[in-house]
């Protein structure tokens, strides 16, 4: 009864959601947008659609027009009569630039400021690699969605009723129509559930705590477009809280830094509540610290109409959230998109703003794990920023630099330290940033890989590629000093001397050709051990096949191992240095256990580190 109350005596003080659109590319994200934005020529009249800086509003009569079929016999909404119906939200504030860059800008201490948001996937296609991508930040940014199953009109021998109600256009197709859309509905729907989503035909979902809801759409003949409109409607009025649809406190994010000819440096910002005015003293967050300043001009684009009036710009004294707005002020160059806007009211300590708009991104450097190795990693903006720390800090890929905006000489110097440190961390991961050639050829030199992608997960694919690429370098220069663990028992010499011939049995471990082998005596008199080095496998055979490894598992009668000596070492003699009394071990050393650990640690089974552990005392390794 309250929340009546104040409804009724503040009407205007309500407040719209905020919706973004995300997908892969080419799924019609850009269509749909126009889509919803086109109004009814007839009419003649936008019914209010305004557009905004980066946005555009759709008042609830633009929504009212819209949505109108969906109350038509046929479009099995069961809504009831249109005029009953009670549209609670005052309108929808669409985010314009479709893609993660505004999702992930869109955020406010740590939290997302879209309110719902549209996931399109083509229905030819399915889920796709930016798919994946968006449905991660959602999840990483508990943002409720829907999907929009574009493209239905590409279904074979569909035939269009324009900007229909999704259901009413189905039922007029024929039947092996409506079988297509079956089969490449269930396909997305298992595809979604390979992600661990539960995606439904929204007129089938008795649970949207729950499940995804899927509607078809077509961005061309606007078919669908009206179920997807009422069921936004639907969604945030029902389950956004009353408290995000009145007027509050300010929450204002800077999504774009922008030079405007004849304005300077420009920053567009989305206002999702409060109310911003000309001449007000801004904080925002910026690349070497935080930016204090006067709102000079606060402009929305003139409407198409005006095309007498010379400004590109309408300026505003005044801006109620929802909106989209281009802020003009002196010193914004180095304004960081994805920062939060405070205004500097007449009780507040200007030194507290500060430390607040700039907390956001020393706690997201706080939160990154410091790390003596480590890649370094470069964002375009505080949200990509953020959602490219989440992901590595997910896949655990650690961190030791991180970087705001394009790419500098210190950022790859910075990088630059790890190649001696760890080679493979000689890496700078770069999400939607620019780098200069003159500075690429830097890192060139400097040894620093640099990894572009606008997708975070490419990043990755390409960074863990490199890894493996030098893990397995690594390996290659390291397998001549490693030395895998074994003892032998002499059955015969084959060939005494140069090479030595030996059939034996696998007391313990693996033959491998390339191991030192060895005998160790005794000298009874001294109690002084001898080292008896024989010389490296240089073939193996079992039963007469020629082997690179001989597991003891694997022997039957007749392992045959040929031993031949270095240039350095002295050949020795079966019968007079060493024969069949005499135990026959891997020469282990120091280096080479150590080699074993640093380089082949996933390869030694826990049965070869016990008997390297049992042969050490026998050679003297401490
Ligand atoms: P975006 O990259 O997601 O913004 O995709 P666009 O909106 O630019 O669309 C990519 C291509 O798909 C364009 O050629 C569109 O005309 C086409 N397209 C978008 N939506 C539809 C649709 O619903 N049906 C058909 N047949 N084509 C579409």
């Amino acid at each position: 009864r309250m929340v009546e109350a104040k409804a009724a005596a503040s009407k205007d003080d309500l407040r719209s959601p905020i919706c973004c659109i995300l997908g892969h590319v080419d799924t019609g994200k850009t269509k749909l947008l126009d889509k919803i934005r086109q109004t009814n020529v007839q009419e003649g009249e936008a019914g209010g659609i305004t557009q905004q800086i980066g946005a555009t509003y759709f008042p609830v009569d633009a929504i009212r027009t819209k949505t109108a079929v969906m109350f038509k016999e046929g479009a099995g909404a069961k809504l009831g009569k249109h005029e009953d119906f009670d549209y609670k939200i005052p309108g929808l504030l669409v985010i314009d630039t479709p893609g993660h860059e505004s999702f992930t800008n869109l955020r406010s201490r740590g939290s997302s400021l879209c309110n719902i948001a549209i996931l399109v996937v083509d229905i030819m296609h399915g889920l796709e690699p930016q798919t994946l991508e968006s449905i991660r930040l959602l999840r990483d940014r508990k943002t409720p969605f829907i999907v929009a199953l574009n493209k239905i009109d590409r279904l074979f021998d569909w035939k269009a009723t324009p900007d229909n109600a999704f259901r009413d256009s189905l039922a007029k197709q024929k039947t092996s129509v409506q079988r297509e859309f079956e089969t490449r509905t269930q396909k997305v729907i298992t595809e979604f559930a390979e992600q661990g989503l539960n995606a439904v035909l929204y007129y089938d979902n008795k649970n949207f705590a729950r499940n995804v809801s899927l509607v078809p759409t077509s961005a061309i003949t606007g078919e669908g477009v009206p179920d997807m409109i009422m069921l936004l409607v639907r969604l945030t009025q029902e389950r956004m809280s009353d408290r995000l649809m009145y007027l509050s406190e300010l929450e204002c994010t800077v999504l774009e830094v922008k030079v405007i000819e004849g304005l300077g440096t420009t920053i567009d910002v989305v206002l999702s509540n409060g109310v911003l005015r000309e001449g007000d003293r801004i904080v925002v967050c910026g690349l070497n610290g935080p930016i204090v300043t006067q709102v000079r001009a606060l402009l929305t684009p003139q409407p198409l109409r005006e095309l007498r009036v010379k400004s590109a710009y309408v300026h505003h004294k005044e801006i109620k959230a929802a909106m989209g707005v281009k802020i003009s002020a002196p010193e914004l160059e180095k304004a960081i998109a994805g920062s939060h806007l405070l205004v500097v009211g007449p009780d507040d300590d200007e030194e507290v703003l500060k430390e607040e708009v700039m907390g956001e991104l020393t706690s997201l450097v706080n939160s990154v794990d410091k790390t003596e190795r480590g890649v370094c990693v470069q964002a375009s903006t505080l949200g990509s920023l953020e959602a490219l720390l989440d992901f590595l800090k997910s896949s655990k890929i650690p961190v030791s630099g991180i970087g705001i905006g394009p790419v500098h000489k210190k950022d790859i110097m910075r990088a630059s330290t790890m190649v001696e440190k760890a080679k493979e961390f000689a890496v700078l991961l770069c999400f939607d940033v620019t780098i200069d050639r003159e500075v690429e050829k830097l890192a060139e030199d400097m040894g620093v890989r640099i990894f572009k992608a606008d997708i975070i997960y490419h990043l990755f694919d390409a960074f863990t590629a490199y890894t493996a690429e030098i893990t397995e370098a690594k390996r290659r220069d390291a397998a001549p000093q490693a030395v895998w663990p074994c003892r032998l028992r002499i059955l015969r010499a084959f060939a005494k001397r140069d090479p030595i011939i030996l059939g034996v049995d696998i007391i313990d471990g693996t033959l491998r050709v390339g191991t030192p082998l060895c005998v160790v005596k005794k000298d009874p008199q001294t109690g002084k051990t001898d080292i008896i080095d024989l010389g490296k496998i240089t073939s193996l055979e079992i039963n007469h096949k020629t082997m690179d490894v001989i597991k003891k598992s694997q022997q039957g009668a007749g392992v045959a191992v040929k031993i031949e000596h270095a240039a350095y070492q002295t050949s020795k003699l079966f019968g007079r240095h060493f024969d069949e009394n005499d135990e026959v071990i891997s020469h282990i050393t120091r280096a080479s256990i150590d080699v074993l650990k640093s380089t082949f640690k996933a390869d030694v089974t826990t049965e070869e580190w016990v008997l390297i552990k049992n042969l050490k005392p026998r050679l003297g390794i401490p």
